[in-house]
């Protein structure tokens, strides 16, 4: 199993100087793997990141929201071949890196909506991600959907949400991806969401409450560790923590990161991986009990 870090825990940028710190800084803090916020795959250097990551080692994954002029669950069908037309760049640039999962708020608009999302909306959404299940599968890159809080989208906001809006799209490459802030939020617990989603579930995020460090919010963790070891997960468990230290044009403003709740990136990071990785030590011995 990979722990990784979202790369914002370190840089808001991801040109060769941002690049170089969230490398570094996820490499000393103990991390098998950086999660790159991949919103702009044309201006991203794939070859330069490539070279970076096996330097230090290091595995990568990319996430990113679309926004209102790339909306796959939008009833304009321009808006969805741009979203869809993103989002096989995001593919190509992620492949080049040698990754192998692209998540987030890839299925609609990451903001709050205006109202709920509409039949047609869905419908798009769900065949222009059976279509990017397949461009996927051919490059070797299998799409998660994030199941975020109801502020952020409007197709689902649950496990069970996910799950129904999956059968839907109906391509094998295509699965969820669950962050404990957002079930915190939205979910009845931390333990049934997992049980719920075990044979789709390919991706972790760990944020706390607040996204600040980890133990420090409302977060209950035992249930979502002892779920992760029941259901054998395998896949990468990414810590994700936004301070307005540490800023970024495309997603601050965004996450609404209005405040500061860390300003050392590497104590943070450090702290976190310790804490993933203990936590995950700890529950594998629950089979001996
Ligand atoms: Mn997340």
């Amino acid at each position: 199993m990979q722990i990784g870090v979202h790369a914002q825990v370190f840089t808001g940028t991801l040109d060769e100087a941002g690049l170089r710190t969230a490398i570094e800084g996820a490499k000393a803090a103990g991390y098998d793997l950086l999660e790159v916020p991949l919103m702009n795959p044309v201006t991203f250097d794939s070859a330069l990141t490539k070279r970076m990551l096996d330097d230090a080692g290091l595995a990568a994954s990319a996430s990113l929201g679309l926004t209102e002029a790339t909306d796959l669950s939008s009833e304009d069908d321009s808006i969805v071949a741009a979203g869809e037309e993103l989002l096989e760049r995001v593919i190509d640039r992620l492949a080049e890196i040698g990754g192998r999962d692209l998540c987030g708020v890839i299925h609609s608009a990451m903001r709050k909506h205006e109202g709920p999302a509409t039949e047609r909306g869905r419908a798009n959404s769900q065949a222009a991600l059976g279509r990017l299940g397949a461009y996927g599968q051919e490059r070797g890159v299998r799409l998660s959907l994030e199941v975020v809080n109801r502020y952020e989208s409007n197709l689902f906001n649950t496990a069970r949400g996910a799950r129904d809006f999956l059968a839907g799209v109906g391509h094998e490459n295509v699965g969820i991806h669950l962050d404990t802030y957002h079930m915190n939020i939205e979910e009845s617990d931390n333990w049934q969401p997992i049980l719920d989603t075990a044979t789709q579930l390919n991706y972790a995020h760990v944020g706390e409450s607040h996204r600040g460090y980890l133990g420090t919010g409302s977060i209950e963790y035992g249930p979502f560790f002892r779920a992760l070891e029941r259901i054998g997960f395998d896949g990468p468990v990414v810590f994700e923590s936004f301070s307005s230290a540490v800023v970024s044009a495309e997603l601050s403003n965004t996450l609404a990161v209005w405040r500061n709740l860390w300003n050392d990136s590497a104590d943070l990071a450090a702290h976190a991986n310790r804490f993933i990785r203990d936590s995950m030590l700890a529950v594998r011995t629950i089979a001996l009990h």
